[in-house]
């Protein structure tokens, strides 16, 4: 019987910034994750997500530096 829950737990120390609100998450524990150009992004919640999905290019904003204006959406 396996019981090594040791090398599944999230906390591998592999994590990634939410591309919205740029809290590091872990990926493989990220409430959601769209897939956007054949990348995929992992959010720290649904929220973040949503804005991601509403303007992908606002939050990736590629050869341009890092743009943290946040959206307000209605
Ligand atoms: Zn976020």
């Amino acid at each position: 019987m396996k019981h090594d829950h040791a090398a599944t737990t999230s906390n591998t120390g592999t994590t990634v910034p939410c591309p919205v609100c740029r809290m590091d998450i872990d990926p493989g524990a990220a409430p959601a994750a769209v897939e956007h150009e054949g990348e995929t992004y992992s959010f720290c919640n649904l929220r973040c997500r949503d804005r991601f999905q509403a303007r992908p290019e606002s939050f990736l904003a590629r050869g341009r530096g890092p743009r943290l204006r946040p959206v307000t959406l209605g």
